[in-house]
C-alpha cells in the first residue's frame, strides 16, 4: 500500500500572532508521517500551520530519494524557492528526509537561500532549528543514532490535522538492515531499531481515546519488528504477531493496517493472526519487485518466486478473502524477456488486485547502480506498460467480482477527482466513492462526515475504485454514529438509525 504521494500537507489553525510554518512531503508514508511528526513538534513550539507555502514563514521540505526523478523534483523546487525566500525578509527555508540525510552540508553550500537541512533522526531538532535560522544561523544536522529516544515525541497538538481524526500511522520501527541491491534506504534511514512495546500500545491507547479507529503500523521492513532484540532479549519488545494482538485488544481500534512488510518476515503466527484478528484488515501489501529467481538473487530479496506463490496460498488459508497488493521493479540490470515474462506470471498466478510497479532506477551508493546489463530505458518503459496493462486488467476483474457485495468504508473526505463525491477506504483498502449530499464539500448534508465508517453495497467498479451505496437509505443515514461512541440504542449491525440519531448528534 506504497501511495508514493506528492502530498501539500496543511496543519491549519487560527491564531494570528505566531508564525507558519508548511510542510510539502514527498516519498512514503514513513515520509507523511514524519511530517506530521515535525508538525506537531512545532505545534508544541508555538508555530501555527498555514494554508500553503505563501501564507508560510517556514517552509519545510521533506524529501525521498528512492528513485532519481524524486531527488531531482527536490533540485528543482529548491531553485523556484530563491523567489519564495526573497519576497518577504525573515522567511525560513529547511530541507528534511532522505536527500537531506545524504546530502547534509552540500545542500546548505549549493543553495545559499536555504537555511537548514535535518536528517531522518533529528526530527527532533527542527523547532531549534528554525529558531536558529531565525537569529541568521545556518546548520545541517544529519547525525545518526542508535537511541530509543527518537521514539519519545510529545501528544498530539490540539491544533494537529495530520492524517485525520480516526485514521492514524504509529512508528513500530525504523530502518532497514536488507540491503537490497537496489535500494536506497538502508543507507538514508539507517540500521533496524524497534521500539518499545509499551510505547506502542500507549500511543494506540492514546490515539483511540480521542476516536481514531484506524492505526497504520509503519516500518521499513515492519514485520521485522523486534527481531534483533528478541534474539538478544530484549525484554521491551514482543513478536510482531503478538504486538498486532495487543493492539487489537485496545478498546476502540477497529481496523489495524500495516505497511510495509518484508515477505521474508511472514511467521507462521503472522499469517495466523489474519485469521484470527477481527480488527486486523483482509489486505496484504506483498512486495514481490520480481517473479524472476535470477533477478529476485540479484536484488539479493532473500526468497523465490515460489515463496511468495507459497506465502499468498497460506494467507488465503488463514482468511479466504485477503487482498494482496505488490511493488515491482522492471528493467533491472539484467531482466532479460524470459525475466519479465516470469514476472508477469507471478503477477498473474497470485493475483494482486493492484501493484505499483517502477523502472528500475540506479541510486549511487547501491550494489546494483555497478551491475552491467542496463536494460535500455525505451525497453524498460515498454515493460512497465506491459505490467500496467496486465494489473488494470486484473484490478477490473476483481473490482467486478466485488458488485453486489457489501462493505464498510472509512470515509476520508471529498473525492479527489473533485465531482463532489466522497472518497475512502474499504477494509481491503479499494478506494471507494461514495455520494455526497449537499454542497459543503467536507461534510456534506445528507451524506456522510469524514472519519465515519459506513457500511454500503457496491454498486459499480472502475480500473481504479468501485462505487458504494451507502446501505441506509440517505435521508436516514446521515446523522448515524456507530453505536460505541454514540452510546444510543443501535440495529443488529451496531448502528444507530433516523430520528434517534438525528436529535442526538446535530450533524456539524
Ligand atoms: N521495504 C519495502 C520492501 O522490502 O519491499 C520497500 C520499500 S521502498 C521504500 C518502496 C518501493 O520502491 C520498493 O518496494 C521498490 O519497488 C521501489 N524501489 C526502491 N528502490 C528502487 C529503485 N532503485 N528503482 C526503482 N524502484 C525502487
Ligand atoms: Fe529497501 Fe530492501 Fe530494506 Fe525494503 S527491505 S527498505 S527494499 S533494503
Amino acid at each position: 500500500m506504497n501511495d508514493f504521494a506528492e502530498l501539500d500537507d496543511v496543519f491549519h489553525v487560527e491564531g494570528e500572532a505566531a508564525p507558519r510554518f508548511f510542510v510539502r512531503t514527498y516519498g512514503c508514508q514513513m515520509n507523511v508521517h514524519d511530517s506530521e511528526k515535525v508538525a506537531n513538534l512545532l505545534l508544541h513550539a508555538g508555530w501555527r500551520g498555514a494554508d500553503d507555502a505563501d501564507a508560510a514563514d517556514l517552509l519545510l521540505i521533506n524529501t525521498c530519494s528512492i528513485r532519481e526523478k524524486a531527488e531531482h523534483r527536490l533540485y528543482s523546487d529548491l531553485g523556484a524557492l530563491r523567489a519564495w525566500k526573497a519576497e518577504r525578509p525573515g522567511r525560513i527555508l529547511g530541507v528534511g528526509g532522505c536527500v537531506a540525510q545524504q546530502e547534509g552540508d552540500t545542500l546548505l553550500r549549493r543553495f545559499g537561500h536555504l537555511d537548514f537541512a535535518f536528517g531522518t533522526h533529528n526530527l527532533r531538532l527542527v523547532p531549534a532549528l528554525a529558531e536558529a535560522a531565525r537569529a541568521g544561523e545556518r546548520a545541517a544536522r544529519v547525525e545518526e543514532t542508535r537511541s530509543l529516544e527518537r521514539f519519545d515525541l510529545p501528544a498530539r497538538h490540539p491544533a494537529f490535522a495530520g492524517r485525520g481524526r480516526r485514521s492514524a500511522y504509529v512508528t513500530v520501527m525504523e530502518g532497514c538492515d536488507l540491503f537490497c541491491s537496489f535500494c536506497i534506504v538502508p543507507h538514508t534511514r539507517g540500521r533496524e531499531i524497534s521500539r518499545p512495546a509499551e510505547g506502542i500500545l500507549r500511543e494506540v491507547e492514546t490515539l483511540a481515546g480521542a476516536g481514531v479507529r484506524e492505526v497504520i503500523l509503519l516500518g521499513q521492513t515492519v514485520n521485522a519488528y523486534g527481531r534483533h532484540d528478541l534474539r538478544k532479549g530484549r525484554a521491551d519488545v514482543v513478536p510482531f504477531a503478538e504486538l498486532l494482538a495487543r493492539i487489537a485488544a485496545v478498546p476502540g481500534i477497529e481496523r489495524i493496517r500495516y505497511t510495509s512488510p518484508h515477505p521474508s518476515f511472514f511467521d507462521d503466527a503472522l499469517v495466523r493472526a489474519h485469521g484470527e484478528l477481527a480488527p486486523l484488515c483482509p489486505h496484504v501489501h506483498l512486495p514481490a519487485q520480481s517473479g524472476s529467481d535470477a533477478v529476485l538473487a540479484r536484488m539479493r530479496r532473500r526468497y523465490a518466486a515460489d515463496d511468495l506463490r507459497r506465502l499468498a496460498d497460506s494467507l488465503r488459508t488463514a482468511r479466504a478473502d485477503v487482498a494482496l497488493t505488490t511493488d515491482l521493479i522492471v528493467g533491472f540490470p539484467g531482466e532479460s524477456e524470459a525475466d519479465f515474462a516470469a514476472t508477469l506470471a507471478l503477477v498473474r498466478d497470485v493475483g494482486f488486485v493492484d501493484s505499483y510497479s517502477f523502472k528500475y532506477s540506479p541510486r549511487p551508493g547501491t550494489a546494483a547502480a555497478e551491475l552491467p546489463d542496463r536494460v535500455p530505458p525505451e525497453q524498460a518503459q515498454q515493460r512497465l506498460e506491459r505490467l500496467q496493462a496486465l494489473q488494470r486488467e486484473l484490478t477490473l476483474a476483481a473490482h467486478r467480482a466485488r458488485v453486489g457485495t457489501h462493505t464498510e468504508v472509512l470515509v476520508e473526505g471529498p473525492s479527489r477527482k473533485g465531482d463532489r463525491q466522497l472518497q475512502g477506504r474499504d477494509p481491503y483498502h479499494r478506494v471507494v466513492h461514495l455520494p455526497a449530499g449537499g454542497e459543503a464539500p467536507e461534510a456534506p448534508p445528507g451524506g456522510p462526515a469524514p472519519g465515519e465508517i459506513v457500511p454500503i453495497d457496491i454498486v459499480e467498479a472502475t480500473p481504479h475504485s468501485l462505487l458504494g451505496r451507502p446501505l441506509l437509505e440517505q435521508a436516514t443515514y446521515h446523522p448515524l454514529r456507530k453505536v460505541k461512541e454514540a452510546g444510543h440504542p443501535a440495529d443488529e449491525a451496531g448502528w444507530i438509525r433516523g430520528a434517534d440519531a438525528q436529535g442526538a448528534h446535530p450533524r456539524r
